[in-house]
């Protein structure tokens, strides 16, 4: 069996937790896409927030990465060249390149992590490719991932490839999903284990509902819809990438085995309100998106339980769901009016 597991920021924040995550890492897993180091507490700074303000000028961000990097490095006892290789001089001379500076956390996470397996790095920049415009060329990737892995285990940085000039390119926030997706195609893996901070993907977004639970199985349609809408579990982009390719994802937390988490994939469509999910669109407005296919039986009856517990008419109607704008202060309340249907 080859699978491919991707490891999001929070699940690697400090040097414990990556130890902690590679020991999950299994003799069946061909290749690990990992995240730039999370935040360690609430209120803590991703690494990766870090690295853009380091690259707009702010001294002590780029310290404080330092000092994240160097303790990670420390107490998952791996040698200092590592970090000899990101604080080049020439990372100081590119401190105005954003998206090079950015994708030094992934870079170092699979630097480690790659130690902490004894499998071979191999740098995005090689694999992932980007066209001129920044849009990824997802078959070329393949190709090169594919060649890349060939008998061998490699961990991949997520979040960042190349164009043909060489330059480094970023997906959009949330991106080693993506890679991870990629990854997962090339390798032809049976599943694409995408292990996060959460137990799966919810119903609803636990502060909007009081017994929430996981979704056992869900649709690749039903997983884009929600999180297009914001659900931030996994990357919507990577739901649609692993839908072309036909691969499974399995999202569940990386250190709680009490929940089996969500697979995604051809499975029969819910039933019904099956999830929402909710974001901010401006300062004044969020988007509720409400997942619940067109074509149910039963589906005008639950659009108009659903429209008579929202603050507005839907904006858009796709067949797995519809969506709502609502005024930021009567956003939670419609969430958590939403959720009692569920
Ligand atoms: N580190 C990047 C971010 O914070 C990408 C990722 O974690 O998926 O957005």
């Amino acid at each position: 069996m080859r699978n491919v597991i991707k490891f999001g920021g929070s699940s690697l924040c400090d040097g414990a937790s990556m130890i902690k995550a590679s020991k999950t890492v299994d003799g069946d897993t061909v290749a690990v896409v990992v995240s730039a180091p999370g935040k360690r507490w609430r209120g803590d700074d991703k690494i990766t927030d870090l690295l853009y303000r380091s690259s707009y000028g702010d001294a002590a961000a780029l310290e404080n990465v330092r000092r994240r990097f160097e303790n990670i490095s420390r107490s998952a006892l791996i040698k200092d060249e590592i970090l000899g290789e990101i604080f080049t001089s020439d990372f100081k001379d590119r401190l105005w390149d954003a998206p090079f500076i950015a994708s030094r956390g992934e870079f170092f996470s699979a630097k480690i992590m790659a130690e902490l397996l004894g499998y071979e790095f191999v740098d995005a920049a090689d694999v992932i490719v980007f066209d001129s415009g920044g849009a990824p060329d997802i078959p070329s990737s393949i190709e090169r991932i594919k060649a890349a892995i060939k008998d061998k285990n490699v961990v991949i940085p997520g979040f960042y490839g190349a164009n043909k000039n060489g330059n480094i390119v970023t997906f959009p926030r949330g991106g080693s999903d993506i890679t991870g997706a990629v990854v997962a195609a090339a390798a032809n893996a049976k599943i694409y284990h995408n292990r996060t901070d959460v137990p799966g993907f919810m119903f609803c977004a636990p502060e909007h509902c009081e017994k929430y639970r996981v979704i056992p199985k869900m649709t690749y349609g039903e997983a884009y819809f929600l999180s297009r809408g914001g659900a931030g579990v996994i990357h919507a982009d990577a739901v649609e990438i692993s839908r072309r390719y036909g691969t499974v994802i399995n999202v569940r937390s990386s250190f709680d085995k009490s929940s089996p988490g969500t697979l995604i994939g051809d499975f029969p469509r819910a039933f019904g309100v099956y999830g929402i999910s909710g974001k901010a669109t401006s300062d004044k407005l969020c988007a509720v998106s409400v997942g619940i296919h067109r074509e149910d039986d039963g589906f005008d009856e639950a659009r108009r339980l659903v429209i008579s517990k929202t603050p507005a008419e839907p904006l858009e109607m796709t067949d797995d769901g519809m969506v709502f704008s609502v005024p930021v202060e009567k956003f939670d309340k419609t969430m958590q009016t939403l959720a009692a249907i569920l």
